[in-house]
């Protein structure tokens, strides 16, 4: 059945899904769980770290001007007054003229020294240290609040959290962390020739490869996914299994949503009540994408074909499930590349997407194709690194000429998505 819906060119459609999403709620989570999580809180510190001066060496903790003139030849000889450990006090201790303090590396600066000698620079006898080197003031001198200050405003609602940024959660004893919550997202493979890993692959069947391949992709941004199995190609089917989809945050199905005398999910999802808000894109591979909304939760309908569907979602689905996740950073980077082979295609209406790989080759971005574009071949996207972009109607391109590439491996960025 046509259903009137409207085509919709892929940055409008990638419009379309932003406007529609509204971020998920946060949950409080332990922060040795944390990383890639998209943070719903600022942080702000409520500590100097370091907390106190300390030493950033193994050495004698000395004030510097009371060094001045050491050499090898001419060492300058100081009493060595104590020795405070990591996690030690300098209770009692002070460096005047003179007087040395042995420290190790994060031990509290006693009272009056402005410097720390390495071991390397010194030798020690009989309770004496004697110095090599001249100090300059502050040399390996870890100033209080050198690494973050009170009141600082150390990470902001909707970053992505990394491995650092973790360990600063663990410096300001954040024991959890609030984050936004992960989407679930119901993942349904339609067709009556689909068989599921494991089942026995009988005459004119096919695995149901996108189940799998969704599914890593929903993992690989942090989402929750699961698959709902297999729709026969009749409408109570597909009907029946979207009616269990309903507990999710996003819903995508796979094939079934073109034109074909079988494809039946634009129907399901009509009688469900999904307000559909495009129908196609004129992108290729993907142009049987369809989208809608019911009451916050996002409906997919996505190609059939794998290179398709895997397409679709790196377009599509990525940035809403990150922007459900508050995420600011949502499309991957665009830049310019040298074709490294000729493209000979006839012109088309549609925006064509093609599966490259780009490598840098006197600091320029080079680029060639991972072989046969047929969307069904699947080995064309396990070997890619980006996508090429070939606006509509453009005709051949010889090798040399520069193309735009989206690097769908790299992490997203701020900014729009540059198509
Ligand atoms: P459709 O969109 O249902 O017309 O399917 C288009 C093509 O994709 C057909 O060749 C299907 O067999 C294939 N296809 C559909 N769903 C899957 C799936 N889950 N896994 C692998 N291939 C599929
Ligand atoms: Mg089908």
């Amino acid at each position: 059945m046509n259903h009137g819906l409207k085509t919709v060119s892929l940055p409008e459609a990638q419009g379309i899904i932003l406007d529609a999403v509204t971020p998920l709620g946060p949950e409080s989570i332990s922060i040795f769980r944390a990383v890639k999580r998209l943070l719903h809180q600022d942080i702000v510190a409520d500590a100097m770290i370091p907390p106190l001066e300390s030493s950033a060496r193994d050495g004698y903790a000395v004030l510097a001007r009371g060094t001045a003139g050491a050499a090898p030849d001419k060492p300058v000889r100081l009493e060595i007054v104590g020795e405070i450990q990591a996690g030690g006090s300098p209770q009692g201790l002070a460096v005047t003229p003179g007087k040395a303090v042995r420290i190790m590396t994060g031990a509290p600066l006693p009272t009056g020294a402005d410097a720390v000698v390495q071991f390397e620079d010194t030798r020690e006898a009989d309770g004496w240290v004697e110095l090599l080197r001249e100090a300059a003031p502050f040399e390996n001198y870890r100033q209080r609040g050198e690494n973050i200050k009170t009141g600082e405003k150390v990470l902001l609602k909707g970053d992505r959290l990394n491995a650092a940024d973790v360990g600063i959660l663990a410096s300001l004893n954040h024991e959890t962390v609030r984050v936004y919550r992960r989407p679930r997202v119901a993942i349904i493979s339609t067709g009556d020739e689909l068989a599921a890993v494991g089942e026995e692959l009988e005459f004119g069947k096919v695995r149901d490869v996108n189940a799998y391949a969704l599914c890593a992709e929903a993992r690989k941004c942090n989402a929750e996914p699961e698959h709902l199995g297999i729709a026969r190609d009749s409408l109570p089917q597909v009907r029946e299994l979207l009616g269990r989809a309903l507990e999710a945050d996003v819903i995508l199905s796979t094939g079934g949503g073109s034109m074909g005398k079988y494809d039946f999910v634009k129907d399901a999802y009509a009688d469900l009540g999904v307000e559909m808000r495009f129908g196609r894109v004129r992108v290729k591979p993907g142009k049987p994408c369809s989208f809608g909304t019911m009451g916050g939760k996002l409906f997919f309908s996505l190609p059939g074909n794998p290179v398709s569907a895997l397409t679709c979602f790196i377009e599509f689905v990525r940035p809403a499930l990150l922007a459900l996740m508050g995420a600011r950073k949502l499309y991957k980077p665009v830049v310019s590349a040298v074709l490294d082979e000729a493209i000979g295609k006839k012109p088309s209406k549609n925006l064509r997407l093609l599966r490259g790989r780009f490598s840098l080759r006197d600091g320029e971005f080079h680029v060639a194709t991972t072989g046969d574009q047929k969307s069904s071949i699947f080995k064309s996207l396990r070997d890619a690194n980006c996508l090429i972009i070939i606006p509509a109607n453009s005709g051949r391109m010889p090798a040399g000429q520069k193309v735009r590439v989206q690097l769908i491996a790299h992490e997203e960025i701020e900014g729009p998505a540059g198509f």
